[in-house]
């Protein structure tokens, strides 16, 4: 019985990630990602969502073609979700229903899912079942899933490993080997080395950061690093505003805790940040967000700055979206003047995120940060670590779990080609063991 592995997305493209597996007869895929730039292409356009059919977002770029499925349809038994980010799960509302198959999850990741069907006024036919990492599912007979307890830079992500009668196909997009995290456990290593000790079929290796030389530094560290700047200097009688991804709680956790410190009300505002904080509070993830305002649409938040105005704004911690200086984030519009909020001298500006290193995404940063420059505002920058494994972590994985295959993933072959030299280096022979794969060309082991 041979077991293949269909790329559907994210291999030619960093984005809309959807990998499928096949054994026998029993088929998996695992996550159903938008393509991020794609969709804020297409939402600046002006135009709704609303109106697109997913056969039009296939061809807008935005989502998987899982044309390439067809023949696999009947055979598809479970769709599995890796973690609550976008380019993983942005996708499942307008796809799963193709498939007659649960969609699985932990429970931040079903409950985000939740929330975005509802917010966009989708449906799912299929159930949709949470499961706990260190938990699997009996897919068939002769095929499980298991989630495996990783980290990453939102709560519990989960590496999962597809159980076939031939071995195990282990999907490791996206994770940190993070040893202080915030939130949650260390990833579970030793049930990592117990999959190595017979080694696993193949492993689908998360590649983004392979080219950098380094382990990838603990969330702890972006802790300290915000502590340093938040509560080491002299920032009283201006406001602060904090902006992060919105789906790292565990950042967010440490921005609440270091605001509380300095006696500022804090307000999230923004519709991502509302999403992913709701959901953290309705898991009961953390309480910290009970003191924290939280104003997800445009409407109440521009009540909102009315009421900060009459106040005082530099009693507030204002944590926002507009990392990314998107055009319709909270940020953007504070700075060009849709909100009342007036920028002045010596206001502090943190950017716990760094800017997507893609071209629209940096240069609308640096035109943003030239605005604040002119206000006089003072900039902290890239107070900020990755949530991407780095080389040597990913030389750690590949230890570990002692593959027969190794698939670089989450990004086209150039970006991922590091993982490919690592691997080489490791012993494995690139084209015979390591695969550099195209989307919708589907390899067999
Ligand atoms: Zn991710």
């Amino acid at each position: 019985m041979d077991v293949k592995l269909c790329p559907v997305g994210g291999y030619s493209e960093v984005g809309k990630n959807m990998t499928a597996i096949k054994a026998g007869d029993d088929a998996v895929i695992l996550d159903m990602g938008f393509h991020l730039p794609s969709l804020v292409k297409f939402d600046e356009s002006g135009n709704s969502r609303r109106n697109l059919s997913p056969a039009q977002m296939i061809k807008l770029g935005i989502i998987p073609n899982n044309k390439v499925l067809q023949s696999w349809k009947s055979s598809i038994k479970a769709i599995a979700c890796s973690h609550a980010h976008f380019d993983h799960v942005g996708a499942v509302p307008y796809l799963s229903n193709d498939y007659k198959a649960p969609i699985l999850g932990t429970p931040f990741t079903t409950e985000f899912l939740k929330a975005v069907a509802r917010d966009e006024r989708l449906q799912f036919k299929n159930s949709v079942k949470a499961i706990n990492t260190s938990s699997s599912y009996k897919v068939s007979k002769d095929m499980k899933i298991e989630f495996i307890t990783t980290t990453h830079s939102t709560p519990q992500s989960a590496m999962i490993a597809v159980h076939t009668k031939k071995g195990v196909i282990l999907y490791t997009n996206d994770f940190k080997f993070d040893n202080h995290p915030i939130i949650g456990k260390k990833p579970n290593y030793d049930r990592l080395k117990e999959l190595g000790e017979k080694g696993v079929l193949a492993v689908v290796v998360d590649s983004l950061y392979a080219g950098h030389h380094q382990k990838t530094p603990s969330e702890k560290i972006a802790r300290e690093l915000l502590r340093d700047v938040m509560l080491g200097s002299e920032t009283q009688g201006n406001p602060m505003i904090v902006t992060c991804f919105s789906s790292n709680i565990a950042r967010l956790k440490s921005i609440c805790e270091f605001g509380k410190k300095l006696n500022r009300k804090i307000v999230f505002l923004g519709r991502s940040l509302a999403k992913y904080s709701t959901v953290a509070k309705k898991i009961e993830l953390i309480d910290l967000f009970k003191e924290a305002e939280i104003v997800g649409f445009g409407d109440k938040i521009k009540k909102k700055f009315v009421s900060m105005n009459k106040e005082g704004v530099e009693k507030y911690l204002i944590v926002c979206t507009g990392g990314q200086a998107e055009q319709n984030s909270v940020l953007n519009r504070m700075i060009n003047g849709h909100f009342k909020f007036d920028f002045c001298a010596e206001d502090s500006m943190i950017f716990s995120n760094r800017a997507i290193p893609v071209s629209p995404n940096i240069e609308n940063r640096e035109r943003m940060e030239a605005k604040l420059e002119k206000f006089g505002v003072r900039i902290f920058k890239d107070v900020h670590v990755s949530g991407h494994a780095s080389r040597e972590d990913l030389r750690d994985l590949v230890k570990m779990v002692n593959p027969g295959h190794i698939i670089p993933g989450h990004g086209h072959n150039k970006l991922v080609k590091p993982m490919e030299e690592l691997a080489v280096d490791m012993g494995f022979k690139a084209g015979r063991d390591v695969h550099l794969c195209k989307n919708g060309k589907t390899i067999t082991f």
